[in-house]
């Protein structure tokens, strides 16, 4: 079945998550979305590639919402049998001191061209594994650290195993985030230099083989996000003499495993997601070369039907060459702009009514306002002064949707979707406001495309690149961002979108947010000549989707990182 596929070498990447259609729960979040871009451009473009992630067959988790905003997490199972073709190949890897068996799911992510790309979803659901063993590849980021270390295990390990198993030829291994660095480990091993070429002192394995055949995006600005496991847990769970400890501790770090500074020192090539990410991450790891590649989106996926219809009549081949949207501002009518808006805005508003009953009034400007739920994204930071939002509504009527989940363990997050809920409903007597729960790949494409402003109020410099607001550019609709990962790029002040000023103090912050809202933003929305905000939603097809798409970052992977 993947005969198609190993007939030449590939890129094998390497993800804890991926997003490949609404129906496969395997994805928590922005790093799930831009690997599922990234392959989907592949094949778009034609680059062979070959995706590597675990099947997580109880999925992330589907999100309730009670009347206070209190998150209830359901299961979210799928059935890979539906999707995907269970494939025949097996290998094992060792865990505490058992063996235990991975097989694959081969899913094919086919392009509109038909131009088709490999994926491969492990399982260790396998009747020959005991019964806990049955369940590592089940939870996406679930369970402890144990249970992590083994789901790492599984993928970097077995993935490779299994490549190998299948008859695959990788031209680079390329490790999304560091979860899969542990396939280091296991080319070392298969790097190894026989014992009789050895000196004492040397170097039991070929680094510099296995540096060649690496490559590394990090995507995490904080030391505290980067996974660390202590060399207690890694002997008891791969086993003492999986590889040696002192080579270990020398790639991994004196202390604890950790898996981002494995990564670095076992990839020849290493990025960040934008330019300021790439300098925060330079500071954070002295000595290493790290790249700038900026994130990018898929132009398909995220551009709504009425979108799409009008770039394919005015700009007949954005599809493949997105930078020819640089042409939006004079090929486009201002009319069918704005059309196509409106009907991407009313299926919003009509998704809105069907599932909370609220009928948000179509000529008032749309707030959006959707990402993971988490303190440094600052979800409250909006409402930071309820009277003096209400005083700019009065003025100038808006309205707000927001939607995200919050990590099941995190519990400032939780506590975030309340207080957020409490606000809602405080300032409801002025501002209509709503929250939608379950926030996935579809209601992530209703929202980017049916809000009038896309906001993101972020901590700098926590924001590494996001992505929504890319996804947002792609369907007309500006951002008002704080400067902070992509958008420090992105943003023309009253051109592209607009700015929000951060001291990191939240007063500060809001302050400037208000002022943008109030002074810029609103009025020019009601300004009785549209053709001003309808150049704003030019700006930002011309100048952000024509170059923060997933084609141009793959073309960048493609000439500096694979062909180097
Ligand atoms: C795009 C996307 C994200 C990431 O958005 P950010 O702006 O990077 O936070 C998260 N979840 C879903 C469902 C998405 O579609």
């Amino acid at each position: 079945m993947v005969d198609e596929f190993i007939y030449e070498p590939r890129v094998a990447y390497f993800s804890m998550e991926i997003a490949l259609r609404n129906e496969i729960p395997t994805y928590a979040g922005g790093l799930g979305i831009l690997a599922g871009d990234t392959m989907r451009s592949a094949a778009d473009l034609g680059l062979p590639m070959v995706a590597v992630s675990l099947v997580s067959r109880a999925g992330y988790f589907h999100q309730q919402l009670d009347i206070q905003g209190r998150q209830v997490d359901q299961p979210d199972p799928w059935e890979p049998s539906m999707w995907a073709r269970s494939l025949e190949a097996k290998v094992a890897v060792p865990i505490e001191r058992r063996l235990v068996w991975i097989s694959a799911w081969l899913y094919v992510l086919e392009s509109q061209w038909g131009t088709r790309q490999p994926v491969l979803l492990l399982d260790t659901d396998l009747p020959e594994n005991a019964p806990e063993d049955r369940q590592i590849t089940h939870c996406l980021y679930g369970g402890d650290e144990a249970y992590r270390l083994k789901q790492e295990i599984v993928l970097g390990i077995g993935g490779v195993r299994l490549l190998h198993a299948l008859g695959f030829e990788v031209r680079q291994y390329h490790m999304n985030e560091g979860h899969s660095a542990l396939l280091g480990v296991e080319l070392l091993r298969r790097n190894a230099y026989s014992p009789e070429d050895l000196r004492p002192g040397d170097s039991h394995y070929d680094i510099p083989v296995v540096r060649d055949q690496c490559r590394f995006t990090t995507h995490t600005p904080v030391e505290a996000g980067h996974d660390r496991f202590s060399y207690e847990l890694v002997a008891r769970t791969l086993g003492a003499d999986f590889i040696e400890l002192d080579t270990l501790k020398h790639l991994a770090g004196e202390g604890d495993l950790n898996m981002t500074r494995l990564a670095l020192n076992l990839s020849e090539y290493v990025n960040g997601v934008a330019e300021r990410h790439a300098e925060i991450s330079r500071k954070m790891f002295p000595g290493y070369r790290v790249h700038a590649i900026t994130n990018g989106v898929h132009p398909f996926t995220w551009t709504s039907e009425s979108l799409r219809q009008l770039y394919n009549q005015y700009i007949p081949s954005w599809c493949h060459e997105p930078e020819l949207l640089v042409r939006a501002d004079g090929a486009i009518p201002d009319a069918q702009l704005w059309n196509a808006h409106v009907q991407a805005k009313q299926q919003l508003l009509d998704y809105i009514r069907s599932s909370t009953g609220a009928a948000l009034d179509a000529r008032v400007p749309l707030l959006g306002f959707a990402r993971r739920m988490t303190a440094y994204k600052r979800p409250d930071l909006l409402f930071n002064d309820l009277q003096r939002l209400k005083a700019i509504g009065l003025r100038h009527p808006f309205a707000v949707v927001m939607a995200g989940k919050a990590h099941p363990h995190d519990e400032g997050g939780k506590r975030l979707i309340e207080i957020v809920h409490g606000c809602l409903q405080g300032i409801g007597d002025v501002i209509q406001a709503v929250y939608l729960p379950n926030y996935d790949f579809a209601l992530a494409r209703l929202l980017v495309a049916g809000s009038d402003v896309w906001l993101n109020t972020p901590l700098p410099p926590l924001e590494a690149s996001g992505t929504s607001g890319m996804k947002a550019a792609f369907n007309g609709v500006p951002n008002l961002s704080v400067l902070d990962g992509w958008w420090v790029e992105g943003c023309i002040e009253g051109a592209t979108g607009w700015a929000v000023q951060s001291t990191g103090v939240a007063d500060n912050d809001a302050h400037s947010l208000y002022e943008k809202l109030q002074e810029s933003v609103l009025p020019l929305y009601y300004a009785e000549d549209r053709s001003g905000w309808i150049k704003v939603m030019k700006g930002a097809i011309s100048k952000n989707a024509s170059y923060f798409n997933s084609h141009r970052m793959m073309r960048r992977y493609a000439t500096e990182a694979y062909l180097r």
